[in-house]
């Protein structure tokens, strides 16, 4: 078969060059670019399967496959194991590809005759190694069931660019969740999982707009631990770390999904509390404010209670958000000069 590698390989760059939703199943952001290789090599199918751990390649995972009608869960994904198909995986290792003519007698891929070539009427293959950091991170398969097949050169470079172009969109894709997991660690806090201050602060101008908009009332609560230093100070900083994430824990179980709790620092948190006035805020403190104290953290050698002093006050909506977090810190100053273990509004 003849195939003009200049027009081929430009249509098939342009494709991969475009930009992708990445954030999908490996089969949603690699199907066009393996359909592209099936319809120009004029084979039955094209799949890419990729080392499950590419410093120590035994295992190969079907990860996407001209021949799905659906998109299958990663729990259901075809695997290739190297104690079935040492041959096969020392040919893989190579980074040399695989243009075996017949596939039944190919030394590289005779292993598949009785448990796949056969059965699926799979005569000839192409296997181009798919690249990470310069070493075999997988392969793109190209299968036919047609008479023999001599692979052409110009077939081979072809089928090599495919793996290539599956090889960049892997990239961009690992790229593409890192940054999720950056924006993940900078909204949130370690310890508790919760959101941090800069999320804090975001989100307090946007709800502001917001509220102004949609003409509600917004209020922020504070709290503040009591004597979280003597925790620290009587059983050390690692239960002190404890007893964090289970306030944290216990007044997120307290509050509307739709309400915001956030880590300020240390042992001092805020609600923000959409739609609702002051009263209404209060109340909640409240709740909070009972909560904790009915709730006994247990660690391996202690039964730990703890109280929170809570600032309320309803957000100045024509202010900085900044203007409103000073009063309710006002409003905790109070609340530990009245005892603590109490709700103070401004
Ligand atoms: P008050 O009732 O007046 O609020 O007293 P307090 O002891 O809670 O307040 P203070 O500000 O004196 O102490 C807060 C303590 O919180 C001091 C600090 O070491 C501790 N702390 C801050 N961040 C962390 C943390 O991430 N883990 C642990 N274990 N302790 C922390
Ligand atoms: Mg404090
Ligand atoms: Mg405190």
């Amino acid at each position: 078969m003849f195939i003009d590698l200049s027009e081929v390989t430009q249509r098939l760059r342009r494709m991969s060059s475009e930009e992708l939703d990445v954030s999908g199943s490996y089969q949603s952001f690699l199907l066009d670019l393996i359909c592209e290789g099936k319809d120009t090599l004029v084979v039955d199918q094209v799949s890419v399967w990729l080392f499950d751990d590419i410093s120590n390649p035994k295992k190969l995972i079907n990860v996407a496959n001209t021949q799905w009608d659906n998109d299958l869960n990663a729990e259901d994904y075809p695997v290739l194991l190297c104690e079935e198909y040492p041959n096969y995986f020392k040919a893989i290792s190579t980074g040399v590809s695989i243009n075996a003519t017949d596939a039944h007698s190919d030394p590289r891929t005779a292993e598949f005759r009785d448990t796949y070539l056969i059965s699926n009427n799979i005569t000839t293959m192409l296997d181009a190694t798919i690249f990470k950091n310069g070493i075999p991170h997988g392969v793109v398969c190209c299968e036919g069931r047609g008479p023999l097949r001599e692979w052409q050169s110009a077939e081979i470079a072809y089928a090599e660019m495919v793996a290539d172009c599956c090889s960049r969109r892997l990239l961009v894709s690992e790229l593409w969740t890192l940054q999720q997991q950056m924006t993940k660690l900078a909204f949130h806090d370690a310890l508790t999982g919760l959101k941090n201050r800069r999320y804090l602060m975001d989100s307090g101008h946007r709800e502001i707009r917001r509220h102004i908009r949609a003409g509600e009332q917004l209020s922020v609560v504070m709290l503040d631990i009591d004597h979280f230093k003597r925790i620290n100070d009587s059983y050390g900083h690692e239960i002190g770390d404890v007893v964090l994430k289970a306030f944290a824990q216990c007044c997120q179980g307290t509050l509307r999904a739709e309400d915001c709790l956030c880590r300020l620092g240390g042992e001092e948190f805020i609600v923000l509390l959409p739609n609702t006035p002051t009263e209404g805020a209060r109340e909640v403190a409240e709740r909070l404010r009972i909560s904790v104290e009915k709730n006994i953290i247990e660690t391996a050698h202690h039964h730990i209670q703890v109280t929170v002093s809570c600032g309320v006050a309803q957000v100045n909506l024509a202010k900085p958000f900044s203007y409103s977090l000073k009063q309710v810190d006002h409003a905790i100053y109070d609340a530990k000069a009245q005892g603590r273990n109490c709700v103070v509004c401004c």
